[in-house]
């Protein structure tokens, strides 16, 4: 049996009964391929099922505000996926009239959807012969046929897309699509896969050739840059601030606190030295109540290390651009998964 055989074969007994592979609504689709990006189902599923309840259409998502938009989605990161589902969505309610694209090249115009998902939704929506390939399909395709060409060349591009289109089921691109995602995800995993069980244990070259730690080749490390941030936890009476976040920067659009960013950590001494404590605290009569441990939080290509200063102020802070909340509301606005885990812990200051 050739290869797409051998794998719809597995798939009809292997697949996961997962809620958005009994759709073929393109809406629903679309949100759980943006959903599911960088996100593990059992993480992700509970995110689709909110978003389909409070928005069950193209035309209640693009109607509902941008913060409860961001706030269903915290915890789930990469917050510009978020706010370009929102975009697109008002773009297919007020210039498609809510009804979806149907076409590839139509699909692919939406804001936040590259080749990927728009050959996700296609496929499986609409059956149309476009082959997904993901970083899961990457990796089956260079270990069955042993290709050791960096995926992320323009070369290697090439070379995957060309063997991903002539392996595509043209009669089922959905089912093939999916089929092969699966495998990626289930079986050839990106360590330790059960080779010697495996569908194609006696075809595949990187099996044959000891190749399955070194395939799919990368050219390029991708650099992480460190960033320290003193989070000032302001608190009088009962209320707190916030900021929101609305430089081109990551978190754009989601609220934290006042924050000061360093090269390193501070001490007690150097923050209240700063131009922050002079230009927005020392009129304030603030105190210094405690300070957290350090954070340290890590995104895909920055890693973040968080002090969150507890301080207690004599008078109310007036600052324009900063959002007085009571404390008891602070969990209704949409923050990044860090505050969120500091909230969590308990901070002194807003117990
Ligand atoms: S034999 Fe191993 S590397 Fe090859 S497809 Fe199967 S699981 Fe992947």
């Amino acid at each position: 049996m050739n290869f797409s055989g051998t794998l719809l074969n597995w798939y009809q007994r292997n697949k996961r009964d997962l809620p958005w592979r009994k759709t073929k609504d393109p809406y629903f689709i679309w949100l759980s391929e943006i959903i599911m990006q960088q996100t593990r189902v059992e993480q992700g599923t509970p995110y689709y099922k909110a978003f389909i309840k409070n928005y069950p259409s193209v035309k209640h998502l693009a109607n509902a505000p941008g913060d409860e938009v961001l706030k269903l989605w915290q915890g789930l990161g990469y917050y510009s996926r978020a706010r370009n589902l929102h975009e697109a969505a008002k773009y297919i309610a007020t210039e498609l009239r809510g009804k979806f694209p149907e076409s590839y090249p139509d699909i692919l115009k939406l804001k936040g959807i590259g080749e990927y998902t728009a050959a996700a939704i296609a496929s499986f929506a609409f059956q149309q012969p476009y082959a997904v390939i993901d970083g899961n399909v990457y990796r089956v395709l260079s270990r069955v046929f042993g290709i050791t060409t960096p995926v992320d060349s323009t070369e290697g591009k090439k070379v995957f897309k060309e063997l991903a289109y002539e392996l595509l089921d043209k009669k089922d691109p959905a089912t093939y699509n999916q089929a092969i995602m699966e495998f990626g995800a289930m079986y050839c995993k990106p360590v330790n896969p059960d080779c010697e069980q495996c569908i194609f244990s006696h075809t595949c070259l990187a099996k044959a050739g000891k190749l399955v730690k070194e395939l799919p080749v990368k050219q390029l490390k991708t650099k992480v840059r460190e960033r320290h941030f003193q989070y000032i936890v302001l608190r009088y009476k009962s209320l707190v601030w916030l900021k929101k976040r609305t430089e081109k920067d990551i978190w754009q659009g989601l609220f934290d606190f006042p924050m000061i960013e360093t090269i390193q950590a501070l001490s007690e001494t150097e923050l209240k030295k700063s131009d922050f404590w002079k230009k927005h605290l020392s009129k304030l009569d603030p105190s210094i109540r405690s300070h957290s441990a350090t954070y340290k939080h890590v995104l895909s290509h920055q890693r973040i290390f968080a002090t969150f200063w507890e301080i207690k102020l004599k008078k109310k802070a007036q600052e324009s651009d900063w959002t007085e909340t009571d404390i008891s509301r602070i969990f209704e606005f949409p923050v990044p998964r860090l505050i969120d885990l500091y909230l969590e812990t308990g901070p002194e200051s807003l117990s």
